[in-house]
């Protein structure tokens, strides 16, 4: 609690007593130290490529330039680095931009057959790359209101860890299926009508620790650093999926066991 002591004048500028101000400045507190802890994660982060970038240019110009050899693996190190860069200052700001709602949504039906079929699409050459196997089961004709780019971005995302953290020759399958009303009622053409669509994207990876599991959609969180940084990864993946689903008014939980596998699940209303 915050104790402040307020004087009171009346319209002579008469001392007319104390206003006693008592505030609770927990929730205060509370943002107050997320979003220093958030700029000095952010800093580190930052950091870290940039240091690496430093030292491998300053080795060159140090002499190391004249052996081919070593030129060429530093100039590679220094090409990656500065990728890893300019990733996590987009992930940065496309999260900034969505916590602070500076996003608006485009809301329009979107088809899930065709749509998980495209998504795929986009990251075949990947999981070619890695001889993963990705299979979808969508049952047709189910519709969902949502703007197709996010909903991609957040497909993509999801589609994107699960080949990163499994081993080649694994698997990835992406469910799709209608969630039922107990109680629902048909619709003019006889359908049954839904409420929500359950997403599921599963894979056969390295799976995550149960220690881990509520905290992997916080920024920044990674299970295994060295892991997470030699599969490309930002830490931020998941925080901008779950923020997303979030302005869709859906939901996404996770379940995995360690050697065997991980399921993310989006809930999405149908309507918004
Ligand atoms: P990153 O950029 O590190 O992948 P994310 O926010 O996307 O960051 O994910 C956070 C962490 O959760 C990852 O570092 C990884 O340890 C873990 N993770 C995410 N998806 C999977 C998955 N499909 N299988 C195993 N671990 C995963």
């Amino acid at each position: 609690l915050d104790l402040n002591l307020v004087p009171i004048f009346d319209d002579n500028e008469e001392f007319g007593g104390v206003l006693l101000v008592l505030q609770d400045v927990t929730a205060i507190r509370r943002l107050e130290r997320m979003r220093s802890e958030f700029v000095a994660n952010v800093s580190h982060e930052l950091k870290t490529p940039v240091t690496a970038v430093k030292g491998f240019a300053e080795t060159l110009l140090g002499g190391a330039v004249d052996d081919p050899e070593t030129a060429r693996s530093f100039l590679q190190i220094i090409f990656d680095e500065s990728d890893r860069l300019n990733r996590l200052i987009g992930d940065i700001l496309e999260l900034s931009k969505i916590e602070s709602r500076r996003v608006p949504l485009l809301f329009s039906p979107v088809e899930l057959s065709s749509f998980i079929g495209k998504t795929i699409e986009l990251m075949s050459a990947e999981a070619v790359r890695k001889q993963i196997r990705v299979t979808a089961k969508v049952e047709p004709d189910l519709y969902v209101e949502a703007d197709e780019d996010r909903l991609r971005q957040i497909v993509m995302n999801l589609l994107a860890n699960s080949i990163a953290y499994t081993t080649e020759g694994g698997s990835v399958s992406i469910v799709v299926e209608p969630v039922h009303d107990p109680d629902a009622t048909l619709d003019d053409n006889g359908h049954e009508n839904y409420e929500h669509i359950r997403i599921h994207i599963s894979d056969t990876g390295m799976g995550i620790p149960k220690k881990d599991l509520p905290r992997i959609f916080e920024r920044f969180y990674r299970v295994d650093k060295a892991r997470s940084r030699s599969s490309g990864g930002t830490g931020l993946g998941l925080s901008i999926v779950k923020h997303l689903v979030e302005l869709h008014k859906g939901t996404i939980t996770v379940d995995s066991k360690l050697g065997v596998g991980s399921t993310f699940t989006i809930d999405l209303p149908v309507l918004q």
